[in-house]
């Protein structure tokens, strides 16, 4: 089976717009963005959906997770704002099969989501 784009991107078999790297997870900007900051972060190990998650996995996505808030942070929207979003399969509209969190910033956005 073709590897997931995410895990080519992992591996810089697909270029991306990297901006943050560690041991554990890689942020890289969405190819369409959907607000002036859109980055994804993905665990470094594949995972299809959030169903798939366990316990093992929660220090590493508790990581991932605090590295986005340091990144929001750094890039300047701890005040103003911003959104997390995590889609698991087809009525959130997932669409690439490797888990990503959303960080999404830079303008007002509505609520409920869509
Ligand atoms: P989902 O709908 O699965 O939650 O989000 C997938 C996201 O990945 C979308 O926002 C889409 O624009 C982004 N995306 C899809 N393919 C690529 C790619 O090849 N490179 C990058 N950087 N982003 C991608
Ligand atoms: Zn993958």
């Amino acid at each position: 089976m073709r590897e997931c784009i995410f895990c080519r991107i992992r591996d810089g078999r697909v270029p991306a717009q990297i901006v943050y790297r560690d041991e554990h997870c890689i942020g890289f900007q969405d190819i369409r963005p959907k607000a002036p900051v859109h980055v994804l972060f993905i665990p470094v190990k594949h995972i299809d959906t959030l169903n798939d998650l366990s316990a093992a996995d929660s220090e590493g996505i508790g990581h991932l997770v605090v590295a986005a808030t340091q990144y929001a942070k750094q890039v300047g929207y701890a005040e103003k704002g911003y959104r997390f979003v995590w889609n698991c399969n087809g009525d959130a509209g997932q669409t690439i099969f490797h888990i990503h969190l959303h960080l999404l910033a830079g303008r007002p956005m509505g609520w409920p989501p869509g």
